[in-house]
């Protein structure tokens, strides 16, 4: 054991040899010649001249060592299914896809957009990608056809690897009707859609676009694929993630740096030995599930459990069953997945033997102090909270127990995670708060630590002038997260600078949830704040202008266009964006120069005071939102 500051310490001011020495953690094919290039700041080059594969990492790696070691276990709970790949299965089955994913044509730097449910295919898609140097971009299965056009439209793939539908509460949901349409609205056409038929619903076929992946298993039963050495700067995915503007972000990720970030969070972070089986119940179309379901801890040599279904069903000790039969060592889940166990019977988590079981870590939105109690009274383990985000995939915040072991804090994700020169900002004058308790920006002083975003995908001006700040000399990344401080170097945060609401864990625009809503004939403007939520933690909540205000003068005929607008923002957006509710009002507050006071907006939602109003034009229009949100 080391002492956690004077780690910290020396991944900051000796950066170099500290993250040489977590180098040693993967294989590379060349060593690097340059651990970090930051001479074109903020653009960092991480291992720089060293060549390296995720893939092999992932899986090639660990077949001389554990080939018969389980290392995918796929459990679905809503079609019954349970498969577990060992290393050496999981191989030959990333070598089929690969093998199919060249013959459709994907090469080296290609892009492959993977819109897929939680089933092993999407898993060997994304490990095929990494193995020939093609890149992957997943989008969440939940999205819809307006939010995958502008991401299919971002990336050019040039395949699409998808499925005929998932599954969510025993409901089937069907992909491919979406994906079509999805296909028809995007300027950029796929040259092949490779589709996984599970049997579970019936679906169409485009002739000489759609290809079907069992065909091509058997043509590539045994087709050797080799790991292609990319250097380790080379994109090895992308991820769309939400921001102020309407048009998604594609974070774009290393190689080299990543491999090395992800390997060394696994044991530093999440305690996890090669050998034990590590269970995070996100999805592949988060970064969690890139990070955490897929690469992490394969990289590692464990097995990872990818589960399809919900925490409750069949009951609420599904994930604790899982836990006992695999004996799961570490477990990473999202604080509004526990909020919802919490409505559930204790007992449904005292059935099983959790002793293999380290820690529970959560993340990805603020784990309120109830929650966490909750858990670790229910669990008796450790719960273990961290911050981080779609462009750093790996924590920024949290409690290193591999370096040393520390306390956490309740309401706080712990402190500056290693290789991370976390600091806090003065709003207006950027200067930054080094006393206790004070309110501040959460930024990082560049570089970013390896396996953080690269660029934003062809587009580095929009990187620079998103997220980095210059001040002479140093230049600054801004996480658009508030946050304090407390004496022990523990940070507790705040919500969002931004636009951005976050919904049971999944970042979402609000901006983007506007423009769908603003695409109803009737809606002349709107506004869309996130609000406090007991269980998603935020919902969001719309408020519509109409063009024609008589047609919501009755309740009946509000119903019925709240109803239309909900359905507009499910079939474009998908239903995890669509608002809890669209109230509708004849203006929406604004200043005198025109910008909208959505700040003031949420504020009144939540029933807070909404501050300092003296620029509003026309303060009866928050009045009205005041009056249709009053609890009563
Ligand atoms: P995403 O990119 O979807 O992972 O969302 C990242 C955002 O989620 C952050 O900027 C925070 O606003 C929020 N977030 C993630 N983890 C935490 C956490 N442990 N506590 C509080 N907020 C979090």
């Amino acid at each position: 054991m080391t002492d956690f500051a004077q780690f910290y310490r020396r991944s900051i001011d000796q950066r170099d040899a500290f993250w040489a020495e977590q180098a040693e953690l993967i294989d590379w094919h060349e060593r690097p010649r340059q651990i970090c290039d930051y001479s074109h700041p903020p653009f960092a080059r991480w291992f720089a001249g060293g060549t390296t594969n995720l893939c092999h990492n992932a899986v090639d790696r660990h077949l001389a060592t554990r080939p018969d070691q389980n290392a995918l276990i796929f459990v679905s709970t809503e079609v019954n299914e349970e498969r577990v790949y060992s290393f050496r299965e999981l191989h030959a089955e990333v070598q089929r896809m690969a093998a199919t994913l060249k013959s459709l044509g994907v090469g080296k730097g290609d892009r492959v957009l993977v819109y897929m449910p939680m089933i092993p295919e999407a898993a060997f898609a994304m490990l095929a990608c990494t193995r020939i140097g093609a890149l992957h971009s997943v989008v969440f299965g939940g999205f819809a056809s307006v939010s995958l056009a502008s991401r299919i439209d971002d990336a050019e793939p040039v395949v699409i690897v998808s499925a005929d539908a998932g599954s969510r509460g025993g409901k089937v949901v069907a992909y491919k009707p979406l994906l079509d349409e999805a296909i028809k609205l995007a300027q950029c056409k796929p040259a092949k859609v490779l589709m996984v038929d599970r049997g579970l619903v019936a679906f169409s076929r485009v002739a000489g676009r759609d290809e079907d992946y069992a065909a091509w298993r058997e043509t590539h039963a045994s087709t050797p694929v080799p790991c292609e050495w990319v250097d380790a700067e080379h994109p090895s995915y992308t991820l769309y993630t939400s921001g102020t503007t309407g048009r998604p972000k594609g974070v774009q990720r290393d190689t080299g740096g990543y491999a090395v970030a992800l390997a060394a969070s696994m044991k530093l972070i999440f305690l996890g030995n090669p050998g034990e089986t590590y269970f995070s119940t996100s999805d592949i179309g988060w970064v969690v599930g890139h990070s955490y379901i897929i690469y992490g801890p394969l990289i590692n040599g464990m097995a990872t459990i990818m589960y399809e279904g919900l925490p409750i069903r069949p009951d609420a000790a599904i994930w604790w069953s899982l836990v006992e039969k695999y004996k799961v060592t570490s477990m990473f889940s999202a604080p509004t997945a526990i909020r919802v166990l919490k409505k559930q019977d204790p007992a449904a988590l005292k059935k099983h033997d959790l002793s293999s079981l380290r820690a529970l870590f959560l993340a990805g939105e603020p784990l309120d102090e109830p929650t966490a109690r909750w858990i670790a009274d229910a669990l008796g383990r450790p719960i273990i909270d961290n911050y981080w985000q779609t462009e750093t995939g790996w924590p920024i915040l949290g409690i290193c127990n591999g370096v040393e072991k520390a306390p956490s804090k309740f309401g706080s994700p712990g402190k500056a995670v290693y290789g991370y020169d976390v600091k806090l900002l003065d709003e207006h004058t950027g200067e930054e708060l080094t006393g206790h308790h004070q309110k501040g920006v959460v930024a990082i002083e560049g570089p970013l630590p390896p396996g953080c975003m690269q660029t934003v995908w062809r587009d580095d001006e929009r990187f620079v002038k998103t997220y980095w700040k210059t001040v002479p000399g140093r230049t600054i990344y801004n996480t658009f997260d508030w946050g304090i401080r407390d004496e022990d170097g523990y940070y507790f945060i705040l919500g969002r600078t931004d636009d951005v609401i976050n919904v049971a864990g999944h970042r979402l625009g609000t901006r983007e949830i506007e423009e769908s809503i603003s695409s109803h004939p009737g809606v002349a403007e709107v506004a869309v704040v996130g609000v406090a939520d007991a269980l998603k933690g935020q919902v969001a909540m719309a408020f519509a202008v109409l063009k024609d205000p008589s047609r919501a003068a009755t309740a009946q005929g509000a119903r019925g266009l709240e109803g239309e607008i909900m359905k507009i923002v499910d079939e474009q957006l998908g239903a995890l964006a669509r608002p809890s509710r669209v109230r509708f009002v004849s203006a929406l507050p604004k200043t005198r120069s025109g910008k909208m006071l959505r700040r003031a907006i949420q504020a009144v939602c939540e029933q807070r005071d909404p501050g300092d109003l003296t620029t509003i034009e026309d303060p009866t229009a928050l009045q009205q939102i005041r009056d249709l949100v009053a609890p009563g």
